[in-house]
């Protein structure tokens, strides 16, 4: 071995050393692939909101399908159904597979009804949690700390949704609001629910059984997620 190649083969071993390091530390902190949960709400003999019109479970389900349709585009995400077919399922059976599907949010889709026939417009909702922040021992704090990032997630996750259902239905938002939601916080991953239109107002029950809108939906609800993720502190 001569002189030329000893340095050849250090200076390639430094350009190799000093490139893995990096590479791990960027590869920790970041992920390449995202997996969405959807849960279209409802389904099976659970038919969700009825009218001579629509089924909120095939509204729900269509929308799913059309996100996880339109979300192939994007090579980092994975989306996955808690339900691609009109079945019934618990409460419980859809915290168990969510349980199994190891997303990084959770999105469950539904439509409005009631307050009244005049009311109109979507609404996003983040999981209120309940019980109470208590300071204890090490594992208390860590799990409440664990607990609060979620939440602001969620109400990241929320603001950015309502930003962009914004632009499908303009001036229609009522607001972000919490409310306790079982499957959410049982996941306990940021997550939201959003109610997209209400069945009861004859103008979004027309406009949500459209195709367009349903794609349009579709397409915001995606917008969202990228939004969510790309700014993800
Ligand atoms: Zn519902």
């Amino acid at each position: 071995m001569n002189g030329r190649v000893l340095k050849y083969g250090i200076f390639t071993l430094i350009l190799l050393i000093t490139g893995m390091i990096p590479m791990a530390g960027f590869g920790a902190q970041r992920q390449n692939t995202y997996v969405i949960l959807l849960d279209p709400a409802h389904g099976g003999a659970d038919t969700g909101v009825m009218t001579d019109k629509l089924r909120e479970k095939d509204l729900t389900l269509n929308i799913a399908l059309l996100l996880r349709d339109e979300g192939k585009k994007i090579s980092d995400f994975q989306f996955r159904l808690i339900r691609s077919a009109d079945r019934s399922l618990s409460i419980a059976e859809r915290i168990a597979i969510a349980g199994t599907a190891k997303a990084d949010c959770i999105v469950s889709i539904h439509v409005n009804s009631g307050f009244g026939k005049k009311a109109t417009g979507y609404e996003v909702y983040f999981p209120g949690f309940q019980q109470p922040i208590a300071s204890g021992d090490q594992t208390t704090i860590l799990r409440d700390m664990a607990r609060n990032k979620t939440l602001n997630d969620s109400v990241r996750l929320a603001q950015e949704m309502q930003a962009e259902l914004e632009t499908v239905f303009p001036r229609k938002g009522r607001g972000l609001r919490d409310a306790p939601h079982p499957l959410l916080e049982s996941v306990n991953i940021p997550g939201v629910v959003v109610e997209i239109a209400f069945a009861t107002h004859p103008d979004d029950r027309k406009k949500v059984t459209e195709p367009e809108t349903q794609q349009a939906v579709a397409r915001a609800l995606l917008r969202g997620l990228q939004d969510y993720f790309r700014k993800m502190p």
